[in-house]
C-alpha cells in the first residue's frame, strides 16, 4: 500500500515520512529533495529550480512530473512508496493519479494536520544537518548536529519565501485533498514528533500487518 503524504510545511512530513518508511519498509519520493539535488546541478536547469525555490514558488509541473514519471518507470522492486511533496496541485493531482493507476499502485491518502501559527513557528526556528537533511526544532540546544555539521538555516526559511510557500499550500495544495476524501487518514502533527510518530504508527499498522 502507498502513501501520500499531505500537510502544511512545518507540520513534519519530511520527519515522520523517514520513520513511517523505516518502520514498514516504503520506499521514500521525496519531491522536494529531488529538486534540490537538481537544483544543485551546475546547469541552465539546476539554476532556475534554485531560484524558483528559494523564492518559494512551484518549480513547473512538467519537471515535476517527469521526476515522478522516471521514478515509478524505474521502481523495480516490491516496496510500497511515500510520496512526499506531491501533489501540490490539481493539474499534479490529475497526472499523479493516472500514472499510479498506470503502474497499477494502490494507495492511501495521509494528513499531518497542523495549524498556521504551528507551521510559521515551526519554520521560523528550525535548522538542518545540510549533509544528512535532519531537522532540529528550535529546542536543539547545540550549533553542531548530532552528526558532526554545523547547523543552517535551510534557504526557502526565510519570512517571505515561508508566506509564500503557505500560501501556495493553501489555495493550491489543500483543495486536491477533496479528489483523495475517501481514502484520506488524519494524523494530528501538533504534538512533538516522538507523540506523533507514535499516533502514526496507531493509524497506519493496520494497513502493514
Ligand atoms: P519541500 O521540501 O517539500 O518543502 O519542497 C521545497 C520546494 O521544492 C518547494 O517550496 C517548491 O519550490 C519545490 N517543490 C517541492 N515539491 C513540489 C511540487 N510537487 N511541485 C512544485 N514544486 C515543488
Amino acid at each position: 500500500m502507498d502513501l501520500i503524504f499531505f500537510g502544511m510545511q512545518g507540520a513534519g512530513k519530511g520527519t515522520l515520512g523517514k520513520s513511517v518508511c523505516e518502520k514498514y519498509g516504503l520506499q521514500l519520493f521525496e519531491t522536494g529533495g529531488e529538486l534540490r539535488r537538481l537544483a544543485a546541478s551546475d546547469t541552465e536547469l539546476g539554476h532556475k529550480i534554485k531560484s524558483i525555490i528559494e523564492a518559494g514558488h512551484l518549480v513547473s509541473n512538467e519537471v515535476v512530473m517527469e521526476i515522478v514519471e522516471n521514478f515509478l518507470n524505474n521502481h523495480q522492486s516490491n516496496s510500497p512508496i511515500l510520496f512526499d511533496g506531491i501533489p501540490r496541485q490539481l493539474e499534479q493531482a490529475k497526472t499523479l493519479n493516472a500514472l499510479l493507476e498506470k503502474h497499477h499502485r494502490i494507495y492511501k491518502a495521509v494528513i499531518i494536520d497542523i495549524n498556521r501559527a504551528t507551521a510559521l513557528k515551526r519554520l521560523t526556528t528550525r535548522r538542518i544537518d545540510p549533509v544528512t537533511k535532519k531537522v532540529y526544532p528550535a529546542d536543539y540546544p547545540h550549533s553542531i548536529s548530532e552528526d558532526g555539521n554545523e547547523l543552517i538555516t535551510r534557504s526557502d526559511d526565510n519570512p517571505e519565501a515561508i508566506e509564500t510557500r503557505l500560501k501556495l499550500y493553501e489555495e493550491e495544495t489543500l483543495p486536491v485533498l477533496n479528489l483523495y476524501a475517501d481514502k484520506l487518514l488524519h494524523i494530528d502533527g501538533e504534538p512533538p514528533i516522538e507523540e506523533v510518530k507514535q499516533n502514526a504508527f496507531k493509524v497506519l499498522d493496520p494497513l502493514y500487518t
